[in-house]
Parts: structure tokens; C-alpha cells; sequence
């Protein structure tokens, strides 16, 4: 059955994916998500979607969804009311505090108003330090670089200001892959305007490919080191914009060892490339730095941020009127979640500190949000140590997830065609969703499963709907004061304006990273789907790509003897992945690639959080 489009309610909203924040009309028929359109008329996507956003929508109405709470009894996951279930939770985690306390993992898909509240729950309900979201695994990182040198921990400038940009760098970004609509503005600015583009990428891809393009292709964990060279460069020719900044002396000494000829003998590339590259980035009066950050790279992400925000206030790109630095989160309230907050509070733990120590036997309880660990970290057999030695573990999600099957109590959450509230994008745009669909069953939204569990372990912390939460986040939120959930209007509202200036300008020294010594180095990220724990749920993008698979250089297959579709076993740290082989144009020779999306790959048995593992290859029998 095909729905008419005179059939369909239409519901505006904001894509639930990543952090671009494309805003979407939801085309609803007896209660389920039939289409889902652009409308041009509104939003920062200017009426474009990219195949997740528009065809990525069938999660919403899968069979499966979670629709009552469950409950280990004897064993065995058993349906129960969400009473028994609330009473399970509030007596685990009532222990837990009074033992060595409740760890709490959240998903980067809450609204802004569930984050605030949630850190609420965190510090006056549940009472414990540690609280982290999936950003926490690496764009917590370089957040807390940018802010040592800026003292912002967001993006700058807006996606519109790209567009009229005069020199563009891209580090280890493909926004293509990330934040496909956002490639699109970078394609318009490159095109159209003749943007100078450099991309610093360990393997080509459509940005690459754009004409003028000036791509380092390096070795993979050699990104800092040629941001310190490119800097080092800005420094020695006396490019760089040094008025006003702290800090320029002591950076000058320690980039003495980041000289272009040694940066590039180690990252593979060519001195003069890094020299060309900042000579160009110094020209112009708005540029632009950008970084698309995602789950897997949680090794030197403060460093990254750290060296990627030296290099902006060395190049000017926060001087111009347009452009400046921007981060762009991995998935939709990636942003919020670091503006609400959701990170350790003092003498708390990170995601990562939180699994070792739950498999040290030295957490209670964790309570893991709208996230699937166990399909989604790096380091799968840690994450399974500490889901089974945890005492009690509490997930709330839309789906048995693998990190659901493991849990003592399961509540059932809903999606974000069926919630009120606000998501905030990369560019810092907060905006609104809309309601589209009821949720299936008896699934509730996080903030009401979150005024729930506070009503039941005594607190008086309420409810009260996404306006009243929003209403005290515009009280006290940094950014948000001011704020009024009834006057974000279509284009929503960016917070501290299109140009958020910086509270400082401080330069520091960060070390560089070394390339991996093997024959062949495995490096993974994203093609075409994020985390995947929706996504490999909705029929569009498995209909682009089912399954896994390990990429290599052509001449590499050939001299292995690998040809396209071969079964191939790759061993690394330990383990091993028996994978399909696709051979293409976009790797350089000694690299493969595994997308970290299809779990069931095991892709994160192997991948620990490093920037690239060595691994040996060889043709697998079937
Ligand atoms: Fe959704 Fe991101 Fe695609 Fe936009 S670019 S449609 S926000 S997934």
C-alpha cells in the first residue's frame, strides 16, 4: 500500500541522524512514518536531504520495537509493567549508590530538555560523578581542547557562512561520509566561489575529488603532526595572526621538531605540499577549518582539538566575518549533549573509565541510554567484561540491542518522530521536533522515563514537559539564557550568534603522533551510515549497502591475490574478521578499511580506539 500525499499528515521536524540537523517533514498515515520530504522553505538544509535522512526512516515503525519493559526473572528477559519494572531500577540503583556507585552512558539522540534533566538526575537523584555520552568517546576530547585555547566548546561560526569562504581545510573529514548535506556547502564554496580547499585525509574520497583540491594524503595518525607543521609553517614565515594570543612564543619553540621536511618524511607526503597548504590558508579574509569527529577515533582527540584550534587563530579563521572552526558531532544532539553538560563531573569517569572500571569489578550499576556499547566502542571484549560483571545494568532503549540482552531491566524509549522537545546541531543551531507518530505500545519518552525513576527514588525533580525543561535550561545554560521553546521559529535559533567569539585566543604545544610500523594498517570510520544502531534498521541505507567489507588498494589485492567479493581474513590485536573484499581507487597502498557500522562484523574486537591497527592479511577459505 502507497500512501496519497493528500493522505498524509505533515509534521516538520529535525532528521534524528547526525549532527547537521537537516530539518524534515514527517508524512504520517494511521499512526505510522509513510515518507519523509524536504521542505526548502526552512532549515539550514535548503531543501536537501541525504539518503539517511530520507529514506532512513523505517526504524521508526520496525515490529520490533521495545513496547513494554522488561525484566530479568530467573535468567530470562520477562515482560512487566512499568511499576515493577520502575520499582527493579530505583531498589539496583538505590544499592548501587550506597556501594561503589552507578555509572550512566547516553546515546548522542536525547533531546536537549532529556540531557538537562538527566544531569539533574545524575547529581541529585542518583548522586554519582560519572556520566558521559557517546560523543564522550572522542568529541568530549576535542571539545576540552578547543576550550583550553579558545575557551568555547563548539563551533563558531554557521554552515551558510562556509558557502562564502576563500580557503577551506578539511582534517581526516569527509563530510560526504559524516554530514553529507554539509559536503554539499563545501562543494558550493570550493565550485562557485573558488574556495581554496586543502584536505589532510588518510584516503581520498568526493571531497578529494573536487577540482582544485590540494589533498595530503598522509599516513593515518600523522593528523597533528602536520596541523603543528602547518602552523609551524604560518609561525616561520610570519603568515600567522598573532595579535591578542597567548602562548606564541612557547608554541614557536616546540614546533622547532614539526619542521615540514620532517613532518612529511614521516606522514608521506611532501614538504612543499605542507608549505603550499598554509601559504594558502593564510590568504584571504574568511576561512574555514573543519573537523567531522565520530566514534572510533577517541585516540588524541584533545590534542586534535588542541592543534586544529592553534592553527584557526594562527590562520585568521576567527577573525573574518564568515567562517571560523567548526566541529561537526557525530550524531544529532552530539552538541547538546556537551552543552547540557553530559560529561564527568569532577572526580568522575569518562565512557571508557567507566567499562574498565565496571570490569574491575569497581562499579554497581551502569545505566546505558539510547546506546549499544557493545555493538558501538571501540574494544568489544572490554565492554563485555564489564556488561557482565556489572552488578545491574539498566538499558533504555528502542530495540533488544546486543548491550539489551545483557541488561537486568530494559525500558522502552521512543524515537525522534515521536518526541517534543529541542535538538542542537553542529553549527549550534537549536531547533525543534515534533511529535509525528505515538510511540508504539507502552515505550516513553527518556524524559519522562527520567521524571519517572526521580519520582520513584524520592526526589521530588518532576516532569513537567519539554517547555518547562526548556525554561530552566534558558535560566541557567551557558549559551541558552534568553532562550524561548515557543519563539524558535523555522530556521531555529543559533546560540551566541552566527560568530561566537572566543573567550581567548591561548596557543599550546601538543605532541604528534607517529605512523603505525606494518605491512598493512586497518584504519575504520563511517561510509554511508553512522554508529549504525539505527541505521542498520531503516531499508534506504542497507538497500545502498548491506554488509560489511574490507577496502584495499588495488595493486594490494593484486599482489595478494585478492579479487572483488573474496572472503578475507584480517588479524589484528588479537583477533580476527573474515570479510567480503571491495577493491578500490580511494586507499593508498598498506591501508585497509572495515566501516564500523555493521557490528556483527566485529569490526570493534579489533579496533581498541587506536587511529589505525597493524594487521596482517590474507586470503580466507570459504
Ligand atoms: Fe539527516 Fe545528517 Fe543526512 Fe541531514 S545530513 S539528512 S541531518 S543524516
Amino acid at each position: 500500500f502507497k500512501a496519497r500525499p493528500w493522505q498524509l499528515k505533515e509534521v516538520d521536524s529535525v532528521c534524528g541522524y547526525c549532527g547537521n540537523g537537516c530539518t524534515l517533514t514527517l508524512g504520517v498515515l494511521n499512526n505510522k512514518v509513510e515518507t519523509i520530504r524536504f521542505n526548502d522553505k526552512i532549515g539550514v538544509n535548503d531543501g536537501n536531504l541525504c539518503v539517511r535522512g530520507r529514506f532512513g526512516y523505517s526504524f521508526i515503525n520496525a515490529e520490533d520495537r521495545l513496547q513494554k519493559p522488561l525484566v530479568r526473572k530467573h535468567g530470562r528477559l520477562e515482560p512487566a509493567s512499568w511499576s515493577e519494572a520502575m520499582d527493579a531500577v530505583a531498589a539496583g540503583f538505590e544499592k548501587a549508590r550506597g556501594d561503589k556507585g552507578v555509572g550512566i552512558l547516553s546515546g548522542g539522540r536525547l533531546t536537549n530538555e532529556e540531557f538537562f534533566f538527566l544531569g539533574h538526575l545524575a547529581d541529585k537523584v542518583l548522586r554519582t560523578p560519572h556520566l558521559d555520552h557517546s560523543g564522550g568517546e572522542c568529541y568530549k576530547g576535542v571539545t576540552e581542547g578547543l576550550a583550553e585555547t579558545l575557551g568555547v566548546k563548539a563551533s563558531t561560526g554557521t554552515f551558510p557562512q562556509v558557502e562564502e569562504c576563500d580557503a577551506i581545510l578539511a582534517i581526516r573529514s569527509d563530510f560526504y561520509e559524516t554530514h553529507p548535506v554539509f559536503g554539499m556547502v563545501v562543494n558550493q564554496a570550493v565550485k562557485r566561489h573558488n574556495a581554496k580547499f586543502v584536505v589532510v585525509s588518510d584516503k581520498k574520497g568526493k571531497f578529494t575529488k573536487l577540482p582544485g583540491t590540494q589533498t595530503l594524503l598522509t599516513k593515518p595518525g600523522t593528523e597533528i603532526s602536520i596541523l603543528n607543521a602547518l602552523a609551524h609553517v604560518l609561525l616561520v614565515e610570519d603568515l600567522a595572526q598573532t595579535d591578542g594570543v597567548e602562548g606564541v612564543e612557547a608554541l614557536r619553540a616546540a614546533l622547532a621538531d614539526f619542521a615540514p621536511k620532517v613532518v612529511a618524511a614521516k606522514a608521506g607526503i611532501s614538504a612543499e605540499a605542507i608549505e603550499k597548504a598554509a601559504r594558502d590558508l593564510a590568504q584571504g579574509k574568511n576561512k574555514a577549518i573543519l573537523l567531522a569527529y565520530g566514534l572510533p577515533y577517541n585516540a588524541y582527540s584533545r590534542e586534535l582539538g588542541v592543534a586544529a584550534a592553534n592553527l584557526a587563530i594562527l590562520c585568521g579563521a576567527l577573525d573574518g566575518e564568515k567562517g571560523g572552526l567548526f566541529l561537526c558531532g557525530e550524531k544529532a544532539n552530539s552538541q547538546g549533549a556537551i552543552d547540557q553538560a553530559i560529561v564527568p563531573r569532577q572526580g568522575g569517569m569518562g565512557a571508557q573509565q567507566m567499562l574498565a572500571a565496571a570490569a574491575d569489578g569497581e562499579l554497581s550499576a551502569l545505566y546505558v541510554i539510547g546506546e549499544d556499547p557493545l555493538a558501538s566502542y571501540p574494544d568489544r571484549a572490554r565492554t563485555q567484561a564489564a556488561l557482565e560483571k556489572v552488578p545491574f545494568l539498566v538499558v533504555q532503549d528502542l530495540f533488544l540491542t546486543e548491550t539489551a540482552r545483557e541488561a537486568d531491566v530494559i525500558l522502552p524509549a521512543v524515537s525522534f518522530a515521536e518526541k517534543d522537545g529541542t535538538f542542537t546541531n553542529a553549527e549550534r543551531r537549536v531547533q525543534r521536533l515534533r511529535p509525528g507518530v505515538k510511540s508504539p505500545g507502552e515505550a516513553r519518552s527518556d524524559l519522562a522515563i527520567f521524571s519517572l525513576l526521580a519520582g520513584r527514588m524520592g526526589s521530588s525533580l518532576s516532569f513537567t514537559g519539554p517547555k518547562a525543561v526548556f525554561a530552566e535550561m534558558a535560566s541557567s545554560v551557558p549559551g541558552y539564557q534568553g532562550l524561548n521553546f515557543d519563539a524558535i521559529g523555522p530556521q531555529g535559533v543559533v546560540w551566541g550568534g552566527e560568530n561566537l567569539a572566543p573567550q581567548w585566543r591561548k596557543v599550546k604545544a601538543v605532541a604528534g603522533g607517529e605512523p603505525v610500523a606494518a605491512r598493512f594498517q586497518m584504519v575504520t570510520g563511517s561510509a554511508l551510515y553512522h554508529s549504525g544502531t539505527l541505521s542498520v534498521r531503516a531499508k534506504g541505507p542497507l538497500a545502498a549497502m548491506a554488509e560489511s567489507y574490507v577496502e584495499f588498494a588495488s595493486e594490494d589485492a593484486a599482489e595478494l591475490g585478492i579479487a572483488d567479493a573474496d572472503l578475507v581474513s584480517v588479524r589484528g590485536n588479537g583477533e580476527e574478521l573474515r570479510l567480503k573484499a571491495k577493491i578500490g581507487k580511494r586507499l593508498q597502498r598498506g591501508m585497509v578499511f572495515v566501516p564500523y557500522h555493521f557490528a556483527d562484523a566485529g569490526v570493534n574486537k579489533v579496533f581498541r580506539g587506536e587511529a589505525a591497527v597493524a594487521v596482517e592479511i590474507s586470503k580466507a577459505s570459504v
